[in-house]
């Protein structure tokens, strides 16, 4: 099937600079903008401890000392992100931050016992996550309280982005507020403008909220103007690998290569997919979809990346693809 495929260059990811490491998919939030499509649906499953190590020494090898640690919401299973911690620090990569939506939060004491006892595994600092997107799932109070604890016993905060704290906090902090309540309060352009504000990457759930709201293009202008590969899968800056032993190129959530095979050039035979794109871009795979499994582009899409998403998950969904470049399944379907 892949034998008239003529690439040039294959994809290889030689070294790493930046990234996080996932341990888990499922989430207390379902925010509208995640761009792994996290939410309660999502298997129960975190991290083991041996797959935190080979992911560790894997990027370690590769010239990376520090990682974020991030979800799905790393808090929901805390002796878990204790032993996340502690193996990481047995292996010598430290860990930069560890990423929260405050979800867990029940009260001071409890908070502070939690984070006294993460700060002795390492924790040093917690990204904590202010946005419209996390209120409509998480009360602005429990984000209080969680910044008042990391006060308490010492915890480094990041708020993620402290510029939403007017707004959020203009509104009732007992309660969950939707998109809706701050478009009335701010105007109707307030949630196009997260786009910027926040600086969103237009994947994974982003794409279906932003679908009506931003203008699209044809398929044929869409093509016409990536006709070249997606060097955005070579990009090392901000890398991530998950629970699963799934390192995910770029920020293209659902596109995986094992962290297994990192650090040598991707052969085509288990990697087409992603070779594919590297080399040949949007157009190839098209090409691709329509001759090989019968996808039938919409007229419009709003980027070459949604196209891209949409194939992927007619050949996952639709075609009932198994391949260990499209993963993780559930993905697509909780996206
Ligand atoms: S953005 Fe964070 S809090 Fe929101 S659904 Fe995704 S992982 Fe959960
Ligand atoms: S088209 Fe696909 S592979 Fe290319 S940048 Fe977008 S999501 Fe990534």
């Amino acid at each position: 099937m892949f034998s008239n495929l003529k690439i040039m260059k294959n994809l290889h990811i030689s070294k790493l600079h930046s990234g996080g490491l996932i341990t888990n998919y499922f989430c207390s939030s379902k925010c509208r903008h995640c761009l792994y499509g996290c939410g309660p649906e999502w298997e129960k499953r975190y991290i083991e401890q041996a797959q935190v190590e080979k992911n560790l020494l894997k990027v370690k090898s590769l010239g990376c000392t520090s990682v974020h640690i991030g979800g799905g919401e790393p808090f929901l299973r805390p002796e878990a992100l204790s032993e996340v911690l502690r193996v990481a620090r047995k292996v010598g990569v430290s860990v930069e931050y560890v990423e929260t939506n405050s979800s867990w939060y029940k009260d001071e004491n409890e908070a502070c016992g939690l984070l006294d006892k993460l700060k002795s595994e390492g924790l040093d600092t917690i990204l904590v996550s202010v946005s419209p997107f996390h209120n409509e799932f998480i009360p602005f109070k429990k984000i209080k309280g969680v910044i008042n604890a990391c006060r308490i016993t010492g915890v480094n905060i990041f708020p993620w982005l402290k510029s939403f704290v007017p707004e959020t906090g203009s509104f009732d902090e007992n309660k969950t507020h939707s998109l809706d309540e701050y478009e009335k309060r701010f105007g109707d352009k307030y949630v196009i403008e997260l786009i910027s504000r926040y600086g969103l990457t237009m994947r994974g759930r982003a794409l279906k909220t932003y679908a009506g709201k931003l203008n699209r293009r044809s398929v044929e202008e869409i093509l016409k103007a990536n006709d070249s590969g997606c060097y955005e899968l070579a990009d090392i800056s901000h890398f991530h690998v998950d629970l699963f032993g799934n390192y995910i190129p770029g920020l293209c959530t659902g596109l995986s290569i094992a962290v297994d095979d990192l650090g040598s050039q991707l052969e085509m035979r288990e990697y087409p997919i992603l070779n594919m794109l590297y080399d040949r871009g949007i157009n190839a795979f098209l090409e691709f979809a329509v001759s090989n499994y019968g996808f039938q582009p919409a007229d419009e899409y709003l980027s070459k990346c949604e196209l891209c998403f949409e194939i992927r998950r007619h050949l996952v969904l639709k075609r009932r693809i198994s391949s260990k470049e499209l993963q993780p399944v559930e993905f697509y379907s909780n996206v």
